[in-house]
């Protein structure tokens, strides 16, 4: 694999504390209230959610009496705060005269504000306004915001040396994120920067710069009050970063595990994994990569602080093409799921669906009688009918045949269940065919096509009265859970294993590859179940 990626150096960037915190980048959230009195609601909820400061939006204020609303807001605020007049001109909504914004932040610092953010563009100009007259403990934040890329390193680093040289106390850079790779660029520069600096790659391609800022150096991040509530476009919420993705818990050295997919902000994988690694005590991350193109993600992205990713739609083939090394299996379906980073920097990679839908089906027939070898697959010699041949199905044909099973695939488009056919010595037939094929009973039936998936609960890939010849029936669809094939199945006699089975296991094996350690089993299913 081409290696182009950046080096980030990351283990000996900070020196983490004890206790439940383990890096010292804070927390901020924006209020956003149109009033002063709302500001006032938002800074308790603020504190009350776990935010360390928060910033004081005097440009969202619909009125506003800098000397009285800022002795209003500065005093009664429970904690630090960040005051902050964002002008129109850098995607703010101040519209006024300059000499009045500026002369209220002076205000905001004469009256104990912690921080004030000002803008590159006046930062010279404020900056010496307010020469020997700052507080102790009062800091400048100097900020730039790009709302339309992301630069390249150089010209972010010369953006960097600009903001310092006004005599900024933090450094603040928000650019914005075209593609994931981005992010990578502005790492470089909080992970190596001799100042304190605040480093965000706005939108939903930058919400890892966010997510994985303790890592990286950065000194603070931005949380949201609640969902739809943000300041910049892929801001989280203060719940999300706490909650869902351990921030407190995150170092220099915590390995990134994630998943890679588009869209992927839908994935419950990043809940799965963050819990488990909380409850074992490992120093790992799991998040949601939205990416593009996914050599380039490998490219860039090429250090072992990436440890680890799922993949999933519309990426499952073309990282196959990234791989330094893949299980046979995986290969033979042409499509991987799970990737581990080795500590030379290889990737290797795994296609654990067929191992999540193949042992959930064994399981069912297992409980079903107790007249299978000790050690063989209950699958062996079984006449196992795959319906659909696309990602799901090849998963599930080669799993079957793995275990000794006759394949029969059937599928709408004939010439693909030939294709898959001839690849597992099976038979291919056609979706009208399998109604009428009952060569013998006992016969096991997987359906991985969409039929019968939300929104359209009602469909069904085959009759009710075909179900009658299976012994066991599965359905890879796991929205809805309780399909129409498998009530029917299950009004047929059969025994049916449900999707979220295939959903579930798969995620065991790929926490065993990501950890060498046992799947939390229990702990996945609870939370499956919780956040269903
Ligand atoms: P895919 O590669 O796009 O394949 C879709 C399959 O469904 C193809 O065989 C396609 O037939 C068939 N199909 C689609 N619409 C149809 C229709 N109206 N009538 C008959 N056949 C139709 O998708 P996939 O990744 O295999 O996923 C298939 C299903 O499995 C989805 O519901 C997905 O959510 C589920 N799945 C579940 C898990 C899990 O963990 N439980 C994992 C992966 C997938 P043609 O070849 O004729 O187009």
């Amino acid at each position: 694999m081409a290696s182009g990626g950046f080096s980030f150096a990351t283990s000996d960037a900070q020196t983490s504390s004890s206790g439940v915190r383990s890096n010292p980048t804070l927390l901020c959230t924006p209020l956003m209230g149109t009033t002063v009195d709302q500001m006032l609601i938002e800074m308790r909820k603020a504190k009350e959610i776990g935010a360390d400061l928060v910033e004081i939006r005097l440009d969202c204020l619909r009125q506003f009496s800098p000397q009285q609303d800022l002795e209003i807001l500065i005093k009664r605020s429970p904690l630090p705060t960040v005051v902050t007049y964002r002008p129109i001109w850098e995607g703010g909504q101040y519209e006024g005269d300059e000499n009045k914004r500026q002369g209220a932040l002076k205000i905001a610092m004469e009256l104990g504000a912690d921080y004030i953010d000002i803008e590159l563009q006046v930062a010279n100009e404020f900056n010496n306004s307010i020469y020997e007259k700052k507080p102790d403990k009062f800091k400048v934040i100097v900020s730039s915001h790009n709302f339309h890329n992301t630069p390249s390193a150089e010209a972010i680093g010369n953006l960097v040396a600009r903001i310092q040289a006004t005599g900024a106390d933090i450094v603040k850079i928000a650019t914005t994120a075209l593609d994931i790779t981005d992010v990578a660029r502005v790492f470089q520069i909080t992970v190596h920067s001799q100042v304190p600096t605040i480093g965000i790659v706005m939108g939903e391609r930058g919400l890892i710069s966010r997510l994985l800022s303790p890592k990286f150096g950065g000194y603070l991040t931005y949380g949201a009050l609640e969902a739809g509530a943000i300041s910049a476009p892929g801001q989280p919420t203060v719940k999300d970063l706490l909650d869902l993705y351990n921030f407190r818990l995150i170092k220099p050295d915590t390995k990134v595990y994630g998943i890679i997919g588009k869209p992927v902000g839908h994935s419950k994988s990043p809940l799965l994994f963050n819990e488990a690694f909380k409850k074992v005590g490992l120093n790992s991350v799991y998040v949601h990569l939205l990416v593009d193109d996914v050599a380039k993600f490998f490219n860039i992205y090429s250090s072992t602080d990436f440890a680890g990713f799922s993949c999933t739609i519309p990426h499952k083939e073309a990282a196959l093409k990234c791989m330094n090394e893949i299980d046979p299996i995986a290969k033979k379906i042409g499509a991987i799921n799970n990737i581990v980073r080795r500590p030379d920097g290889s990737l290797t990679a795994f296609n654990t669906d067929y191992i999540g839908a193949i042992s959930a089906i064994e399981d069912g027939l297992r409980g079903s009688n107790g007249t299978i070898p000790a050690g063989g697959s209950p699958l062996a010699g079984k006449l196992f009918v795959v319906l659909g041949a696309g990602g799901a199905g090849k998963s599930l044909a080669y799993g079957a045949k793995q275990k000794g099973a006759r394949v029969v695939v059937a599928n709408r488009t004939f010439e693909r269940a030939k294709e898959l056919a001839d690849k597992v010595d099976g038979k291919a037939m056609t979706l009208a065919e399998v109604q009428d094929f009952h060569p013998e009973e006992g016969m096991v039936l997987a359906n991985t096509t969409s039929v019968g998936m939300k929104p359209d609960i009602d469909l069904t890939p085959i009759s009710k009265e075909a179900l009658k010849h299976y012994a066991l029936v599965f359905d890879a669809i796991y929205t809805p859970k309780d399909t129409r094939l498998l009530r029917e199945a299950k009004e047929c006699g059969a025994i049916i294993v449900y999707g979220t089975e295939m959903l579930i296991r798969q995620g065991f094996e790929q926490y065993k590859n990501f950890t060498g350690l046992p799947a939390p089993e229990q702990l996945f299913r609870d939370l499956m179940s919780r956040h269903a």
